[in-house]
This record gives structure tokens, C-alpha cells and sequence, in this order.
């Protein structure tokens, strides 16, 4: 899955999960688990932080190495939030094939709206909408009950300079898998179109690439 930051990419890939019977593996949720259960790697992980050094591409890579190689994965999986770049694509090519990119082209207008009434579970990382996808108890996470809270860097001047950034550093990666003839544009201009249309479309495309 692929998007900027606020295009649903989580949300989508999650549910996309559930209904593919296919796991859905966002490498932060990997790294998170790592820093949360104090592996070794959570460790180097936050060596890298505290130096405020970006984790290597290595090591999301043996990461996801890891979590592909459960039984789970066997059929294929759902990525999500890797790769942003062409040396993380290469190293992932590494390690397995993609077969095809879904690319959410959302406009900013509408990722700065979803973004900007976005809240993130302190304690799991799960994200809620304070319009399209409140949590059953206000404030609190579903899956968890963790506390709810609105990211600094959901604010939308912040958004619009992140969005730039983004862009700027994942074009030549969408024009590599445009050669591989990979990607394929599921396109959302309003910010209240709910998950489960978007879903839909992406699993027809899915079945249509199969046929
Ligand atoms: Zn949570």
C-alpha cells in the first residue's frame, strides 16, 4: 500500500487484511513491538533514536524478514509504510517480490481535513477519526483502551510541509515501480467516502489483476 501520509493506508490495509485472509504487516508496528517487548533489536532501535539517527534500512528489513517468514505469510501479505525509497525497495527485493503497488492519490485538501481530526492510540499505534471512525468510547482506543491523542505533527501547516516532503522523496520510488508496471491508482477526493468503499475497490482490482 502506498501513500502519503494520511491517504488511509493503515485503515485500508487493516481491513483489506480481515477480508483477504491475508496478514497486514506495517513495519512500524514492527519496530514498535521490538521497543515495546525490550528485544535486542528494540534496543539497538532506540540506540538509533536517542541518537536521532534514522533506523537503517537493514534493519526494518530483518524485521520484516522475521515477520514474513511465519506460517502466516506463506500466501503473501499486505505491506504497509515500506518502502519509502529506492534503496528500501532494493533491499526488500532482496528478501522477496512485490507484485503489485496500490497507490492511494488522495488530494491534500483532503488528507490536511483527515489528518487534522486524526487520533493515534498512545499505547498500540491504532487510528481513529474524530468524524469517519470514532472509537466506541470517546478519547479511548478500541483494541486496547489505550489513550487516544491528536499527533503535533497532524497540524495542518505541519501536514502541508510533510506532504511536500513525501512527495518529493517518493516520486522517483513510484516511477520505479511504474517500470515494473506494478502500480495501480485507487483515486479518493472526498474526505468522507468510508473505508469500506475504498476497500471494495481495491480488493476488484485485486481480483481483476488475478484474472
Ligand atoms: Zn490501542
Amino acid at each position: 500500500m502506498f501513500g502519503p501520509p494520511g491517504s488511509g493506508k493503515g485503515t485500508y490495509a487493516s481491513r483489506l487484511s480481515g477480508k483477504l485472509n491475508t496478514p497486514h504487516i506495517s513495519t512500524g508496528d514492527l519496530v514498535r513491538y521490538e521497543i515495546k517487548n525490550q528485544t535486542e533489536m528494540g534496543k539497538c532501535i532506540n540506540d538509533y533514536s536517542a541518537r536521532g539517527t534514522l533506523v537503517p534500512d537493514s534493519t526494518i528489513c530483518q524485521l520484516l524478514q522475521k515477520r514474513i517468514s511465519q506460517p502466516d505469510c506463506t500466501k503473501g501479505f499486505i505491506l504497509d509504510g515500506f518502502p519509502r525509497t529506492i534503496p528500501q525497495a532494493q533491499e526488500l527485493e532482496k528478501i522477496c517480490a512485490t507484485d503489485l503497488v496500490i497507490n492511494l492519490d488522495v488530494p491534500d485538501t483532503v488528507i490536511i481535513e483527515r489528518l487534522s481530526t486524526r487520533l493515534t492510540c498512545r499505547n498500540c499505534g491504532a487510528i481513529y477519526n474524530e468524524r469517519s471512525l470514532k472509537p466506541r468510547t470517546e478519547g479511548r482506543c478500541d483494541k486496547c483502551e489505550g489513550h487516544l491523542y491528536k499527533r503535533e505533527d497532524d497540524r495542518p501547516n505541519i501536514i502541508q510541509e510533510r506532504l511536500q516532503v513525501y512527495r518529493k522523496q517518493t516520486q522517483p520510488l513510484l516511477e520505479y515501480y511504474h517500470k515494473k508496471n506494478q502500480v495501480r491508482n485507487i483515486t479518493n477526493k472526498q474526505a468522507d467516502v468510508p473505508p469500506e468503499k475504498i476497500v471494495e475497490e481495491i480488493i476488484n482490482l485485486i481480483q481483476s489483476e488475478r484474472n
